[in-house]
């Protein structure tokens, strides 16, 4: 049989962690990454990359579970090996901070990063306006590092890269066999899918290389995340809010914010303000479409959404992923096989 041609339709974290993934694990195939924006022009590039999950309300929690397992345990390999600093992963310490005691003070993930415990008194003094704490050890990715390290890797694996829009799928008809589609809020427009929508993240990068703890608020909208060359200060949460020009009373409210829980900050410098769009539906679409047009079938296997914690599970998802184009490839294979006898 002839080579296997994939397209992958996204050039951020999700595109270009699936296509390395499948160039790895299925042997004989083409990969091509095709998007019309790399880094550091996407909105992985914006994030501050730290792997504490985002709960998608529509997925099981054991799935979910799984994905961020899966992705933790991939980067502490990475962040053990002598890649680490190319691929721009390290680990990080810190705590989460809680205005109220949460109901659930173990969260379902708690035995996935490393050292997870109740902050101590001692610890807690730090945040007089905070009632309780979690203390541990998470991974962080710093962006664009990762997202060139991963596009490195996928040519190293023979995959190639395009710079390109796609209006509609059946383009790709003619050249490929299989779509991967991680084009992200993309699919509104490229896949029709009204579900899809916008949350608008606007975060501080600054330079403060004294602060390596991270302090994150337990409502996820305030938090400060040390990476190897900047700081990460967020943040926003604005629905539907598709503006992405920064805006000066809301990089002033972050940094207060910031400023209260970390008084240091007030002497950061060479602050720079960015904007992205989080991805978001209810639940990461990870599943396989045949698209029909008259007597003609394309097949595309989907990986979008994942809203604010792309990084924490974009491993598991682009290994979920890959097991679904396996299946297609087996099918392909066989209808080769059986069409030869
Ligand atoms: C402020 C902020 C902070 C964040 N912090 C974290 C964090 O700390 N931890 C965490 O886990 N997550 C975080 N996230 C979430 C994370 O960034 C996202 O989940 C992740 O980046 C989504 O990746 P993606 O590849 O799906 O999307 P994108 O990075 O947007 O990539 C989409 C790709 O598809 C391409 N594309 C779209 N449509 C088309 C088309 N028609 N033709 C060709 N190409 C197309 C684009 O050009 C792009 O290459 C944060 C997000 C934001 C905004």
């Amino acid at each position: 049989m002839t080579k296997v041609k994939i397209a992958v339709v996204g050039a951020g974290l999700i595109g270009l962690s699936t296509a390395v993934c499948i160039s790895e694990s299925i042997p004989g195939c083409s990969v091509t990454v095709i998007a019309d924006r790399f880094t550091p022009n996407t909105t992985s590039d914006v994030a501050a990359g730290i792997l504490i999950p985002h709960v998608y309300p529509g997925t099981p929690v054991h799935q979910q579970k799984q994905w961020f397992r899966e992705t933790f345990d991939y980067l502490l390999g990475i962040c053990n090996s002598s890649q680490a600093s190319e691929a721009g992963v390290h680990l990080v310490s810190g705590w989460q901070i809680f205005k109220t005691v949460p109901e659930e003070k173990t969260p379902f993930w708690s035995d996935v990063v490393l050292g997870f415990r109740s902050m101590t008194e001692k610890e807690m003094k730090k945040f007089p306006q905070h009632k309780f704490g979690q203390a541990f050890t998470t991974l962080k990715c710093d962006c664009p590092p990762y997202l060139l390290w991963l596009e490195k890797r996928l040519k190293e694996n023979g995959g190639h890269v395009h710079a390109r829009k796609i209006e509609d799928m059946w383009e790709l008809h003619s050249d490929y066999d299989i779509i991967v589609n991680c084009s992200g809020l993309g699919s509104r427009k490229l896949m029709n899918d009204q579900e899809i929508h916008p949350i608008r993240g606007q975060v501080l990068k600054v330079h403060a290389p004294w602060i390596r703890h991270f302090i994150r608020d337990g409502s996820g909208l305030t938090y400060i995340y040390p990476g190897v060359h900047d700081i990460t200060l967020g943040g926003t949460r604005q629905k539907d809010n598709w503006n992405l020009s920064p805006d000066p009373n809301t990089s002033k409210g972050i940094l207060s914010r910031c400023c209260a829980l970390e008084p240091s900050l007030h002497a950061a410098r060479d602050v720079k303000v960015k904007v992205g769009l989080r991805p978001t539906r209810s639940a990461v679409r990870l599943q396989k479409e045949v698209l029909v047009r008259g007597s003609e079938k394309l097949p595309v296997i989907h990986n979008y959404g994942h809203s604010s914690g792309g990084f924490s599970v974009h491993q598991g998802t682009a290994r979920e992923a890959t097991w679904l184009i396996k299946e297609y490839v087996a099918a392909l294979e066989m209808s080769s096989c059986k069409a030869k006898l």
